[in-house]
């Protein structure tokens, strides 16, 4: 059995979720198909939580009634057997009188959470329909029902898997399942989610739960590329990838695959693919155990870095100096991502300010602080790169006359990261593209 997942895109106009069933159909194995919300959903559902958090109520009516014609219009333009019409329509009168309804509760976290489940919910109901209209055998299993973080908010993946088989046990003789990715219950058995994004996540943990043969993620484009291709003229696509390079490029920048949900798969050892729904027959992207080949593959660059540099000469031939450093940032629950030292300083960069303002305080007491804000990292990524021929000399020849503030080598075998003032973006990413790839 595999899993294949669809983003917003992919189900985001009556067109484009035919094409999801096609491409369902005419594969003939068993399959568990995890569902985005429509694309702009989850964000609109994120609006109208927004405004009741505000107390503009007549705001979110608006949203919620302008949201409502649109999912008319949607069902209205998928589907054509009247009775089937009917029951999409009362699928939506249900959820859009509890959306009607939170307009007259107070507003809480755990409201926010229900209320962004909606979006999931609807895709993958308004999805069932039109298989039943198209007399497509499937079953359609509420994540709800499976899905489940521990109180750490972490998936719990012995229990999901524990769940699923028994789900599954139910129906032998079905191929195609479909079901929400995204939404889970948290240890409280509450309506929660995996964060923005969170489908991917969801596919990779129901993967591993079932021992897949491979976790497919369909998006709109062949594969993750080897630069951005908003910024640069020409990208390709990578035939593979390890897992390893895979959630480096995930993790700093490339926006095709959430970066958690590559520890599911690289634990449980399932292939992932990207693969485009616009263009099924392209080969994509394969994420395995094995990168390959060896040397560059990527670059890749995360905006909204910000750096920071705490010196002290109290950091002159002592120990411990560190470890003081990191609590500060593990007290505020922040990552760290880049560290460069030096004898008496060290810079470190985050992509959180959330406590920027309360670490600042407290490294005060360890040395001066510098904050450097609007900083992007641009991350090299390729299989034992930092053993591959002239690659820094590639680097630094090519970012010659662009102010690099941090620069991180030897972390991993695959992985060069710098760090730049974010308006040196475009330029950073388009001279790599010439130096390291030969492309415009
Ligand atoms: N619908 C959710 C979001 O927009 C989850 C996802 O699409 O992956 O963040
Ligand atoms: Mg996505």
């Amino acid at each position: 059995m595999k899993v294949m997942k669809f983003g917003g895109t992919s189900v985001g106009t009556p067109q484009r979720m035919k094409e999801v069933a096609k491409l369902i159909t005419s594969d003939p194995g068993e399959k568990i198909v995890v569902l985005s919300a429509l694309s702009g959903t989850t964000n609109t559902l994120l609006e109208i939580s927004n405004l009741l958090a505000n107390n503009d109520r007549e705001g979110a009516g608006q949203k919620i009634a302008g949201m409502e014609k649109y999912y008319r219009a949607f069902v209205q333009e998928l589907l054509t057997n009247e009775t089937i019409i009917d029951k999409a329509n009362k699928v939506l009168a249900e959820h859009f009188e509890f959306l009607t309804i939170i307009l007259k509760i107070s507003f809480s976290e755990a409201l926010l959470k229900d209320i962004l489940a909606q979006g999931e919910l609807l895709s993958t109901k308004i999805f069932s329909l039109y298989l039943e209209e198209q007399n497509v055998d499937y079953v359609l299993l509420p994540a709800l029902d499976f899905m489940t973080l521990d109180n750490q908010d972490e998936p719990q993946v012995g229990t999901i898997k524990v769940k699923l088989v028994q789900l599954l046990q139910h129906y032998k003789d079905n191929k195609i399942f479909i079901t929400q990715g995204y939404i889970t219950r948290n240890a409280k058995g509450e309506v929660d989610n995996l964060k923005r994004g969170g489908s991917d996540y969801s596919a990779s943990l129901i993967a591993a739960a079932i021992n897949a043969s491979a976790c497919e993620i369909w998006t709109d484009i062949d594969g993750m590329h080897n630069n951005d291709p908003r910024v640069v003229k020409t990208t390709m696509p990578i035939k593979q990838l390890s897992f390893d390079e895979a959630a480096e490029l995930a993790y700093f920048g490339a926006k095709i695959l959430h970066p958690a949900s590559i520890w599911p798969a690289q634990f449980f050892n399932v292939p992932v693919r990207l693969l485009n729904t616009m263009q099924a027959e392209a080969a994509g992207t394969l994420i395995t155990e094995t990168a390959g080949s060896t040397g560059v593959k990527a670059v890749a660059a995360k905006d909204g870095i910000t750096a920071i540099k705490i010196k002290s000469s109290r950091m002159l031939l002592a120990y411990g100096f560190l470890r003081k450093v990191f609590e500060v940032f593990e007290k505020y629950r922040t990552a760290i991502d880049m560290i460069t030292t030096s004898e008496v300083a060290v810079s470190v960069t985050i992509d959180s300010d959330t406590y920027l303002d309360e670490i600042k305080k407290e490294l005060e007491a360890l040395g001066s602080v510098e904050v450097d804000t609007n900083q992007t990292i641009v991350s090299i990524v390729g299989n034992e790169i930092t053993e591959t021929k002239e690659v820094m000399k590639k680097l630094f020849d090519s970012l010659s006359a662009i102010p690099i503030r941090m620069v991180s080598y030897g972390g991993s075998r695959h992985n060069i990261s710098v760090l730049i003032p974010k308006n040196y973006k475009e330029q950073t990413l388009q001279l790599l593209n010439k130096g390291l790839f030969g492309l415009e």
